[in-house]
């Protein structure tokens, strides 16, 4: 593991901070647990806090802010306009990724909603290595289409690729020429690839496709939600990088785009987002839009208090000690699983660790939801409160038919810097113990189904009474343990 070598034998992620505010954590005991699903109608959406002990569902607004974020946020300056807060975080980001313009937003998608208002339009093909949800909603609201260019390797569920979420340069070339430079809007690059596993892209991948668009006068758009995480692998990963610090690849990556937008939710431990731009036309044909959706251009819908966190959160992003705990985390969590023979997603990428259940559940059909169930399972087990990505986060055909997801995956994200390494171990032991009674779980079906974002809000019940023999098991192998 990285920095610090271990003389014994057990190498472990070493946490390079300490800990000094907590929140007490309640493990509801196995029979509440199964109360508590039950109630969440099988949708681990659906349970509430107060039920959940370790809370693995996303990595988005839930990240340990450090005491400097924390001191940052008393000394914000509260003003509708004109804000020093606002010309700290403006500065931070300039030295960071040297663009002269920046727009504050309240959060990612709202920088999609920015950005697509103004460079889609119906016809338009957007050109990405991976779509997120948010992304193409906006892209395709605004009736645009998008062209999904990972390299075939980035769909693979096991490899051993350190890039995953790289682009596919041929797949590239065909799509300009299919449709024409004109009806690209911009080609979009998303760091730390969210939807298929946390994977990064690599320097060259971005200096290759920037080459590709210079060509034919394209504009390259970086997602930068998941850029901690992709700037540690570059580092970790890639040759040619060894030798450069955080900070000097950060530019080399920004200096190679036009426009960089992020949910500070994830990048900076904050809440919030923007859009740092190049061009001061660009700037000017978005800048309208900022008071119509967001705010004042010096707050853009984000609170001073998160601004002030967020730069600081920027500045530490800058530091490897800092980026490289939830890496290193899932990582650990990765290779223990493996050890195990529990199936997952690798290389392990950032924001979690990704099982796949098609394999661990292969007993169970698509259409009674593997993903959905495994993570009812999880919960039951221990407590932990994964996300369903598979068939039930996908949309039903207008005829009512199944869309079968690719993958079947439960993903256990890591927030940065909450939980300790004997969390993470108990997390690793409860899928352990799940994995050998693996043929104990069963599917579910729908008992009410929204029509549109129905893994939001849709509730299930089992197919069979197997969550109860699941219980039963667990009081048997675990007798009056929690
Ligand atoms: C989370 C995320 C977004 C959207 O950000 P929000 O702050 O949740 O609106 C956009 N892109 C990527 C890659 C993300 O991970």
């Amino acid at each position: 593991m990285a920095k610090v070598k271990f003389y014994g034998n057990e190498a472990v992620p070493l946490e390079m901070h300490k800990v000094r505010i907590v929140q007490k954590l309640n493990l509801p005991p196995v029979e509440r647990r199964l109360e508590a699903i039950t109630e969440a109608g099988n949708n681990t959406f659906l349970l509430r806090n107060a039920d959940v002990f370790m809370d693995m569902l996303t990595d988005s607004g839930v990240n340990a802010m450090s005491d400097r974020q924390q001191a940052a946020m008393l000394v914000a300056d509260d003003s509708y306009a004109g804000s020093a807060t606002y010309t700290r975080l403006e500065s931070k980001l300039q030295e960071i990724f040297g663009m002269p313009f920046f727009l504050p937003a309240h959060q990612g998608r709202a920088c999609e909603n920015i950005l697509a208002q103004v460079l889609v339009s119906p016809g338009s093909v957007v050109p990405m290595n991976y779509h997120f949800t948010t992304t193409k909603a906006h892209i395709t609201l605004n009736g645009g289409v998008i062209e999904e260019l990972v390299a075939d390797a980035g769909l693979e569920v096991v490899s051993v690729n350190p890039f995953k979420g790289n682009m596919d340069l041929a797949k590239l070339r065909d799509v300009i020429g299919a449709h024409g430079a004109d009806k690209i809007a911009f080609v979009r690059m998303e760091a730390g690839t969210n939807l298929i596993g946390g994977q990064p892209f690599s320097l060259q991948n971005l200096a290759d496709i920037r080459k590709v668009c210079d060509g034919h006068g394209l504009l390259l758009v970086l997602d930068a939600s998941l850029l901690a995480d992709n700037l540690y692998f570059i580092k970790n990963r890639e040759e040619s990088c060894k030798a450069l610090s955080i900070r000097e690849i950060t530019r080399r990556m920004a200096d190679l785009c036009d426009i960089i937008y992020f949910s500070a939710r994830k990048l900076g431990c904050a809440r919030g987002g923007g859009i740092c731009i190049r061009s001061q036309a660009l700037y000017h044909r978005m800048r309208g839009l900022v008071p119509l959706y967001e705010g004042f251009l010096t707050y853009g819908g984000m609170s001073v208090r998160e601004m002030e966190a967020l730069t600081v959160g920027l500045d530490e992003t800058m530091d490897e000690e800092v980026i490289n705990q939830g890496p290193q985390f899932i990582g650990y969590m990765v290779d223990e699983l493996q050890k195990r023979s529990i199936p997952v997603i690798t290389p392990a990428g950032g924001l979690g660790c990704h099982v796949n259940a098609m394999e661990f559940v292969d007993h169970i059909p698509q259409s009674e939801y593997p993903s959905g169930a495994l993570a009812a399972a999880l919960y039951i087990a221990g407590g932990i409160r994964g996300m369903e990505r598979g068939t039930l986060s996908e949309q039903r055909e207008p005829d009512g038919s199944e869309v079968f997801a690719n993958m079947e995956l439960v993903r256990l994200a890591m927030p940065r810097r909450v939980f300790t390494l004997s969390q993470v171990k108990y997390a690793i032991d409860r899928l352990e113990w799940l994995y050998a009674h693996r043929r104990l779980i069963g599917g579910l079906t729908f008992v009410e189904e929204p029509e549109i974002l129905r893994f939001f809000y849709g509730r299930l019940k089992p197919v069979s009474a197997w969550q109860h023999d699941l219980v039963e098991r667990f009081r048997k192998d675990f007798g009056d343990s929690l």
